[in-house]
């Protein structure tokens, strides 16, 4: 008889998802997390008299009651639905250019549509046929992929056959002219962490269709809440939770899990094992190399560890109409051409990087004390250049970087600096530390359309093993939340077998 049926290593999304659904199961499981609180990403923390929103800016998926999303689906089979508090976005985001461009799209499709034609006039008929095609296109894509059609043929999937593979950038080429306009519609490319001539078109159009059709949202109390009541859930369900408390180990023997060993040293055995943790960790870290299937390493090889962020969190002693923020998402600018914008990913400074300025207290008035609002300005980079700063001279750079990032900002907010009241930065080194995947790396691997859910297999490689989370699929708090939910059917299945 083993410890457990299952363990869970990581209480990201995916993990506290996986554990949950278990749990309700009746099925007997422990998640092992290394930090002291539950989340991953999906976390707070707080400095003066602020609890600072870690990550989550716009959760996608949800819908209403009324035009439920697949995520309320999930929610519900999980019992947390009905705890959680959503706060609904009006506007899908603001993209501002300096001197350039000024446009507000809202979540909403003859609005958006209307607004992009009134701002460029001499595209009308192609914004208008662009959303038609996004729209045709993705009811394909679920179709014949989401809902995995047995009678999948060229002929009932014309969009989907022809398109699926296509980039973002081809597709915006073909339909407009001005590059302001591709630059309004493509903004979202930032989310998926490659830029519009790599990212699947699949991708892009996923995200203007979900962020549309089920709203961005919030939630009071912010990710944490998330967190915090998807474990109250698992041990009210009699599951077990170890904060603290790394997984060093994955126990193997002829070629099937067994268990687990942490940093502490405890063995704990169980018949499957789920790691939240990153691929790299487990596969590498965690087993011995002859445990490890060839075709895994092979493939492994084949991807890159994918961006991280440098963020600064920030309080304001104002509301937001104070520094002029009047909507929650704002991209801002550098450039039209996202190649560039990608390029400055993998360089330390951030003096010429596009960013986006996240202000909660828009949507949700009471998320920050009364008379106060936080924002969070985040901009993509990747962690090899700080990993090869001297340790000497990561916090001088640390705050050059925010001071460019924070004059930037002022072109766009004037008096926003005067406001500041609190401030904490997250460089990549600091996703890295809390928690522990290789470059910080939130999004996972450089989500190109190899490693999509498309052809990354859902089986486990090793007998009883399984992954869950940004790294083994798409990233971002739908795609974690909802992949840890399908994990645990698998695990299910097998434990029945
Ligand atoms: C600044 C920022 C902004 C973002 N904005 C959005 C947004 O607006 N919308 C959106 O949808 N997504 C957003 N994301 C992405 C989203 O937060 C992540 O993709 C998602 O939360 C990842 O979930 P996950 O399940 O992969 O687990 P992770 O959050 O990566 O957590 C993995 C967990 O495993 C634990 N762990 C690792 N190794 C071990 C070990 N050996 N033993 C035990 N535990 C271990 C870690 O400590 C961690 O708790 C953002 C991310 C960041 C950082």
């Amino acid at each position: 008889m083993t410890d457990y049926d299952v363990i869970v290593i990581g209480a990201g999304n995916a993990g506290l998802t996986a554990a949950t659904s278990l749990a309700l199961k009746g099925t007997r499981v422990i998640l092992l997390e290394r930090h002291n609180i539950p989340g991953g990403c999906a976390t707070s923390f707080c400095r003066g008299r602020f609890e600072f929103e870690v990550s989550l800016h716009q959760l996608s998926g949800l819908g209403t009651a009324k035009s439920p999303g697949p995520l309320r689906a999930t929610l519900n089979s999980l019992g947390v639905l009905d705890k959680l508090h959503f706060v609904e976005m009006r506007d899908l985001y603001r993209v501002i250019m300096p001197g350039r461009l000024d446009v507000t799209l809202r979540a909403n499709r003859n609005e958006a549509v209307q607004e992009l034609q009134k701002k460029f006039p001499a595209e009308k008929e192609a914004i208008a046929s662009f959303f038609d095609f996004v729209y045709k296109f993705f009811q394909e894509v679920i179709g014949a992929f989401y809902l995995n059609d047995p009678e999948i043929s060229r002929q009932k999937y014309p969009l989907f056959f022809q398109y699926a593979l296509a980039d973002s950038q081809s597709i915006l080429d073909k339909y407009f002219q001005d590059p302001l306009l591709k630059l309004a519609l493509s903004v979202y490319w930032t989310y998926m962490g490659v830029p519009p001539r790599h990212l699947p078109f699949s991708d892009l159009a996923a995200l203007l269709f979900a962020y549309i059709e089920f709203r961005p949202f919030h939630m009071k109390g912010g990710s944490q809440m998330l967190s915090n009541t998807l474990l109250d859930q698992l041990l009210r369900h009699g599951g077990t939770a170890r904060f603290n408390c790394a997984v060093e180990r994955i126990l193997v023997k002829d070629g099937a899990v067994r268990g687990v060993k942490t940093e502490q040293g405890d063995e704990i055995t169980a018949r499957c094992v789920l790691s939240n943790a990153s691929p790299i960790a487990t596969y590498i870290e965690m087993m011995d190399r002859d445990e490890v299937p060839e075709p895994l390493i092979t493939q492994m090889r084949s991807s890159t560890v994918g961006t991280s962020f440098f963020t600064i969190y920030m309080g304001f002693d104002c509301d937001p109409s104070e520094l002029g923020i009047t909507e929650t998402t704002n991209f801002i600018c550098a450039t039209t051409d996202s190649d560039r914008d990608y390029t400055e990913s993998k360089r330390l400074e951030c003096d010429e990087s596009s960013f986006i300025i996240s202000c909660y207290d828009v949507s949700d008035p009471d998320f920050s004390p009364p008379g106060t609002c936080q924002a969070a300005l985040v901009t993509m980079k990747y962690a090899e250049p700080w990993l090869r700063l001297p340790p000497s001279q990561y916090a001088s750079v640390k705050y050059r970087c925010a001071e460019q990032l924070l004059a930037r900002s002022e072109e766009v907010f004037p008096g926003l600096w005067g406001h500041l009241e609190e401030m904490e930065i997250a460089t990549p080194i600091t996703h890295m530390r809390y928690l522990g995947h290789p470059g910080g790396g939130p999004y996972g691997f450089d989500q190109y359309a190899k490693d999509s859910t498309m052809f990354v297999s859902p089986k486990p490689p090793i007998v009883g093993l399984y992954g869950a989370g940004a790294w083994y699929g798409s990233a971002g708090y739908q795609p974690t939340l909802m992949s840890g939910a399908s994990a645990a059917r698998a695990i299910l299945k097998e434990l029945k077998a």
